[in-house]
C-alpha cells in the first residue's frame, strides 16, 4: 500500500524520495497517480481539528465509472472510538482509507472530518491530522533514526528513542552494531515485515495524529511478533479515533463497531458479539479463520512432539 505518513508538500517530498531511492517504485506511481485526482479549492481553509471524528455519508465511489466500488457507504467513527472494516479481498476496504485521505474524490455523498467536508479543507492540513500505519512501510535509504523521525522531522533524539521504545522496536535497534545510526532500506539493513511495521508505528507515535488508520498486514507474522505489534498498536490507538482495515479477525474483537463490506455495500455491522449471533458473513469468516488457526496450532504441537 502507499506510504501515507509522508508530510505533504508533495512534489518536494517525491523528488526527495526519488533521490533517496524508494524501495518500491510502483508505490511512487501510485502516489503520483493519486495526486492528480484532487486539487485544493481556491478558498480551501485549513482543517479545524477538533475531537477527531470521522463520518462517511452515503459515499459512492468508482475508480472506473463502469465499475462502482462503493455504493452508498455510511458510518461514523466518534472521537476516540475504533471502527474495524472487514470483508473479502477487493471489497473496497483500502479505498475507504484513500477517500479519507482524499487521494480521490467521492462521486456522491461526503467524507467528513470533525464535521468538515474533506473537499473544503486543504489537503496538507487534512493529511497532517491523519496517521497511517500501512501494510508495507517504505523505508528510506538512510539511518533508522531518520526513518523514525520522518513522523515529525523536528523531533529530538530522546523523542525518537522514546517512540521506538513505545513501538516495541527499541531493544532491536539498541542491539544493532550502529544502533540508531544503522543504515536501513535497499542499500542498508533489510528489516522484516514486522520490524518495518514497528518503524511505522514509531513514526506515527511521533506524529501523534488525532485520527489513525491501521492497515493490517495480510502476511502471517509469528505469534510473538504479532503480540508485540498488537501491543504497540493498542498503545498508539488508545484514545485516538481509529479505523482498522482488518485482515486478522483477532484484532477486531474489541472494536466499537465492525463494518462488513461486500459488493460495495455494508452487508453487516455491529460489535463482534452481535455479529456472531447473526450467523451471517462475519460469523462464517470468523469460523473459517478460527479453523485455520486451530489447524496451525495442531500442526505446531505435532511438530514440537516429533
Ligand atoms: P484487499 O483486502 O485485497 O486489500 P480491499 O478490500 O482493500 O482489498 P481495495 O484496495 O479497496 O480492496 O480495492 C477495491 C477494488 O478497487 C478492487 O477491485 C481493486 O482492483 C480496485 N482498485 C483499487 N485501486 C484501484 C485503482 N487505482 N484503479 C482502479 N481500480 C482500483
Amino acid at each position: 500500500l502507499i506510504q501515507l505518513s509522508v508530510p505533504l508538500n508533495f512534489i518536494g517530498s517525491i523528488y526527495r524520495e526519488i533521490r533517496q531511492g524508494l524501495t518500491d517504485i510502483e508505490q511512487l506511481f501510485d502516489l503520483l497517480d493519486a495526486r492528480q485526482e484532487v486539487t485544493d479549492r481556491l478558498d480551501a481553509k485549513p482543517l479545524a481539528v477538533g475531537v477527531g471524528s470521522v463520518a462517511f455519508r452515503d459515499v459512492h465511489f468508482a475508480y472506473d465509472p463502469n465499475r462502482p466500488i462503493l455504493k452508498g457507504i455510511s458510518f461514523d467513527v466518534p472521537a476516540g472510538k475504533t471502527v474495524a472494516i472487514v470483508g473479502p479481498s477487493g471489497a473496497g476496504k483500502s479505498t475507504i482509507s484513500r477517500l479519507l485521505f482524499r487521494f480521490y474524490d467521492v462521486q456522491s455523498g461526503a467524507v467528513l472530518v470533525d464535521g468538515q467536508d474533506v473537499r473544503d479543507v486543504t489537503q496538507e492540513s487534512l493529511r497532517a491530522a491523519i496517521g497511517m500505519v500501512p501494510q508495507d512501510t517504505v523505508l528510506f535509504n538512510d539511518t533508522i533514526a531518520y526513518n523514525i523521525r520522518y513522523g515529525r522531522p523536528g523531533a529530538s533524539e530522546e523523542e525518537v528513542k522514546r517512540a521506538a521504545e513505545l513501538a516495541q522496536i527499541g531493544p532491536f535497534i539498541e542491539h544493532l552494531p550502529d544502533g540508531y545510526r544503522a543504515l536501513v532500506g535497499e542499500r542498508g539493513l533489510k528489516l522484516s515485515g514486522g520490524e518495518k511495521q514497528r518503524v511505522a508505528i514509531a513514526r506515527t507515535i511521533l506524529k501523534a495524529p488525532p485520527i489513525l488508520i491501521l492497515d493490517e498486514a495480510t502476511s502471517a507474522l509469528d505469534t510473538h511478533t504479532e503480540q508485540e505489534i498488537q501491543a504497540a498498536l493498542d498503545l498508539v490507538s488508545r484514545d485516538r479515533t481509529t479505523i482498522v482495515i482488518a485482515h486478522r479477525l483477532s484484532t477486531v474483537i474489541s472494536a466499537d463497531e465492525i463494518i462488513v463490506l461486500k459488493d460495495g455495500v455494508i452487508a453487516e455491522r455491529g460489535t463482534h458479539a452481535a455479529l456472531l449471533r447473526e450467523h451471517g458473513l462475519y460469523a462464517s469468516m470468523w469460523d473459517r479463520q478460527r479453523e485455520a488457526t486451530e489447524a496451525e496450532e495442531r500442526l505446531r504441537i505435532a511438530r514440537e512432539s516429533d
